[in-house]
């Protein structure tokens, strides 16, 4: 098997092996490194291992370097690391680990190589490659990692119970490389994560919340979705959304089962932006219809408002899955609350007013709210699926239309809060909000053109109304 080195690794290796030699040493690469480069796969990140210590033998190949790169090092946990050029290089001396149930931490000390490879995580993470002289470039392999890296297999090194119980973010771990290598979980790997889910509680959010991040950035984060609710692991972090799963069924009426019609819609979303934040969004566009679900005699089912108790929900669960608290949520937001005016444009008679509305609201985000509003449209029915998104794009055409001739988009009302505070001699108040509501809404509606004078001149008259009298002529 071969892998593919650049020449600044290889002469990486070499200072290591001498350094190693000299230090009465044994060290090899290992772990997601030896993985990536057997499966072709770019990785910058070097791992590794050293029998005795990993942070002299660090110092010893950095001091080599006529730069001397900083070595920086955690001497709790044996481990230093230092940068070169692209390369992130990372040293451990080889451990043994021994777990308590209350605590992903491990007690530690000294092991021999095959001591370490059996502390990691999965088989295709255990693989290691020699830098010893004597059998330099030698790959060891206990646990046939390469066997499974070939058959596309995740399968742990000792008995899987033990594997996720003392570490239970290998659970989430597990998920992650099956969607981004597009690798099966075996069926006792698999039942393991099942009898262990509960036990991600010990787990900071944080690191679980990194792994599920990763999840979202792959091509098809479907995959590990669906892995984490069938193992029962969603669930423990995650309620709301698994509360979408499910068809209930009343006078011989179902609706769509809504949890994996969300995985869909990030499948698509994801099949055509990168933006993590757009794929968050699409997980999180239905997220209030299990709170707004009604059967209305008659009708059948409806989820009234679910847009609007999706978009409150929205913070809460950026909190507690600790996503940033920041512009990144506001915009999550903000598409779920507007995820179904794009497609509402498709029925009847749409007014250009409806599309201004449109953009106006959108805004920068318009052509991402575009791309969530298609990706929702996942109906089993393929003619009505074509049919929808042949409407859709007349809507989009008619939104290119109407924003070249009015510019909405990033338009501000002619008269600001700040005009209108200083015309009628007020300080902010519940007057200037609706003072510059009602000009805002009448242009967006077409009742006044689009021009200072004409608001002007309804905003003497709605001020009339209101008793405020101008303090200065405009
Ligand atoms: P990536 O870099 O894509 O996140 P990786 O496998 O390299 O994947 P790292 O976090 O960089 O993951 O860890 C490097 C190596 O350390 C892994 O390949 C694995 O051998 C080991 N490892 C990391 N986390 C754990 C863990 N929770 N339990 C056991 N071994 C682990
Ligand atoms: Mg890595």
């Amino acid at each position: 098997m071969d892998i593919n080195c650049s020449k600044e690794e290889l002469k990486l290796f070499k200072t290591i092996s001498d350094a190693a030699t000299e230090l009465g040493l044994h060290c090899y690469l290992i772990g997601g490194f030896v993985r990536d480069k057997l499966l072709g796969r770019p990785t910058k990140d070097v791992d590794i291992v050293c029998t005795g210590d990993g942070i002299a033998l660090a110092h010893a190949v950095a001091d080599t370097f006529p730069h001397k790169p900083t070595v920086s090092f955690f001497k709790n946990f044996g481990t230093a690391h230092f940068r070169l050029g692209e390369l992130d290089v990372e040293f451990v001396g080889a451990r043994k680990e021994s777990y308590v149930s209350t605590s992903r931490k491990p007690q530690v000390e000294e092991g021999t190589i095959e001591d370490d490879q059996r502390r990691r995580d999965f088989t295709i993470n255990a693989l290691a490659i020699s830098l010893n002289q004597g059998d330099y470039g030698k790959l060891v392999d206990p646990f046939d990692g390469v066997a499974d890296l070939e058959a596309g297999i995740i399968r742990t090194p000792l008995d899987p119970d033990t594997t996720f119980s003392d570490d239970p973010l290998r659970m989430m771990r597990a998920t992650r490389f099956a969607t981004q290598l597009g690798f099966t979980i075996t069926p006792e790997v698999f039942d393991s994560i099942g009898r262990n889910a509960e036990r991600i509680k010990i787990v900071s959010q944080e690191r679980i919340t990194d792994e599920l991040n990763k999840i979202m950035a792959a091509p098809k984060p479907s995959v590990g979705l669906d892995l984490l609710y069938r193992s029962g692991v969603l669930k423990e972090f995650f309620p709301q959304m698994t509360d979408l799963a499910g068809v209930e069924i009343v006078e011989g009426k179902g609706h769509k089962d809504n949890f994996y019609h969300t995985l869909k819609v990030i499948d698509n979303t994801a099949e055509k932006s990168y933006n993590l934040w757009l794929r968050w969004a699409a997980l999180l566009h239905d997220i209030g219809k299990p709170a707004t679900k009604k059967f209305e005699e008659g009708h059948g089912w409806t989820f009234h408002g679910h847009e609007v108790v999706g978009e409150r929900m929205t913070p809460k669960i950026f909190r507690q899955l600790k996503l940033p608290q920041n512009e990144h949520m506001k915009y999550v937001a903000k598409l779920v609350s507007l995820h179904l005016r794009p497609i509402s444009l498709t029925k009847e008679d749409i007014t250009d007013s409806a599309m201004r509305r449109l953009l106006f609201d959108a805004g920068d985000d318009l052509e991402d709210l575009m791309i969530l509003c298609e990706s929702d449209i996942t109906s089993k029915n393929k003619v009505k699926v074509r049919r929808y998104l042949e409407n859709f794009e007349i809507v989009k055409q008619r939104l290119k239309e109407v924003e070249e001739s009015d510019k909405i988009r990033n338009w501000q009302p002619p008269i600001s809060g700040d005009d209108i505070m200083a015309i009628f001699g007020l300080s902010p108040s519940r007057e200037v909000g609706i003072l510059k509501t009602t000009i805002r809404e009448a242009i967006l509606d077409g009742v006044i053109p689009n021009e200072r004078e004409a608001a002007y001149n309804l905003l003497l008259e709605k001020a009339g109304e209101l008793n405020l009298k101008p303090v200065r002529n405009d």
